[in-house]
């Protein structure tokens, strides 16, 4: 799958109908959710036979302008709020489970592959439900003319702080080839350096984004200086708050192009990645702003690694996070230190190093160990051939002809163990 985001041109009128199309999206969605509240045993089925119900009842007579694969598309959302929920039941995660909330600022609304019109040359979109919203121009760097329209699976206007956008999600294999090297790499997220890894190099975090971070603590100072509780805002508090928005706006986009971009170089020149699980419950807990700032950060980084390790085939595994830092990665003592140690020293084995280094040297072997194991399972499958598997809890993915090369590795660190010297 693919995204390609472009930009919706058109007329302020056209953008109030989108404004209306996001909206009645978020009627569907609200309205089975609250079906699904007031009644007992609801199936998916249920919410799309209740849409259809909502399409004819006179007292929403908008709700029949949208697109009925949009329709649908909004009360699956619902549906998948719902899922969500029973499934953070059912694992009996700890903490808030996520009962699915009614939402009032819905940024977005999806079709599938009816209910618009791509010209033959890609460069506009025509929404023709009975909305009427007609023809946007878009703007793209992304060239849409290599995809037909079948590739195209959906179809998701997005409203955001500069204006109005369409992402299409284009259905096409991603799989690129990978010439394995036996490169093995540990990372350290940390907060004085992007990341550390197991070699001790150290890639630093942009400077364009701290600068782009104190502009936006600035921003929001100003905010809630113009704020006036109980009070009708001013015209002055309003236009702090776009700029806030727009800036909010800006660092993500930066910060995604960052962890794209590091993603895949460190993807590129590897062929198995390890780093810190960072749990997500964990990170909500946070409410110290740079520190919040960069867990976000380092999670999407995450998901980047994870998701252009799939498509290289290159094994990417999350291991725990525990005593990373304090362990000595060369003799496995435990060295206590606190955050603003920065050089491990060990007075066991006298080893000395950077203390993110340590700990990056550390996650590699633990993500080595967890490769044996994951390794030695998935051996008796890898036989009988087939598709691509999850093992165990873990969700990591490994491609069938990496099985062979990833124990390669295994075997390697064996024979490293065997002979400490080497
Ligand atoms: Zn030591």
């Amino acid at each position: 799958m693919l995204v390609i985001e472009a930009k919706l041109k058109g007329s302020q009128n056209q953008y109030k109908v989108l404004d209306e199309m996001i909206l009645t999206g978020q009627f569907i969605r609200n309205s089975c959710l609250r079906y699904w509240m007031d009644n007992k045993d609801v199936k998916r089925n249920d919410l799309q036979k209740l849409c259809s119900q909502l399409a004819k009842d006179s007292n929403f007579p908008w709700v029949k302008k949208l697109n009925s694969q949009a329709r649908q598309a909004s009360a699956d959302r619902a549906w998948q709020s719902i899922q969500r929920f029973y499934k953070n039941c059912r694992l009996k995660l700890p903490g808030k489970k996520g009962y699915p909330k009614f939402k009032k600022f819905t940024r977005s609304v999806e079709y599938k592959s009816t209910g618009y019109k791509l010209s033959a040359d890609r460069k506009k979109i025509e929404f023709k439900d009975g909305f009427k919203a007609g023809v946007f121009e878009l703007w793209t760097s992304r060239d849409l003319v290599w995809y037909s329209e079948q590739q195209i699976n959906r179809v998701r206007v997005v409203r955001r702080a500069d204006g109005y956008y369409c992402q299409f999600l284009v259905n096409v294999e991603r799989k690129e080839g990978h010439k394995f090297e036996g490169n093995v790499v540990g990372i350290d997220l940390g907060l004085n350096a992007f990341y550390t890894d197991s070699d001790g190099n150290a890639v630093e975090n942009p400077k364009y984004l701290s600068s782009s971070e104190k502009r936006l603590k600035k921003l929001q100072r100003r905010v809630s200086r113009r704020y006036h509780k109980g009070k009708p805002q001013s015209n002055n508090y309003h236009k702090a708050r776009k700029q806030l928005a727009r800036q909010h706006l800006k660092i993500s986009r930066q910060r995604k192009d960052h962890a794209v971009k590091t993603a895949r170089a460190l993807i590129q020149s590897n062929d198995l990645v390890v780093y810190e699980d960072l749990k997500i419950a964990n990170l909500v807990k946070n409410h110290h702003l740079a520190k919040s700032i960069s867990d976000a950060s380092w999670y999407q980084f995450t998901e980047c690694l994870e998701y252009y390790g799939k498509f290289h085939g290159i094994a990417c595994i999350a291991v725990p996070p525990h005593f990373t830092s304090q362990n000595c990665s060369n003799c496995g003592q435990t060295v206590k230190k606190s955050l603003s140690v920065r050089t491990h020293k060990c007075p066991h084995c006298g080893y000395i190093a950077d203390r993110d280094h340590n700990a990056a040297k550390n996650i590699l072997a633990k993500g080595l160990e967890m490769l044996g194991a994951i390794v030695n399972s998935t051996e008796g499958h890898s036989e009988s051939g087939g598709n691509p598997k999850a093992t165990g809890e873990s969700d990591h993915w490994f491609d069938d002809s990496n099985i062979a090369n990833l124990s390669h590795l295994c075997e390697r660190r064996i024979i490293n163990d065997e002979n400490p010297a080497s």
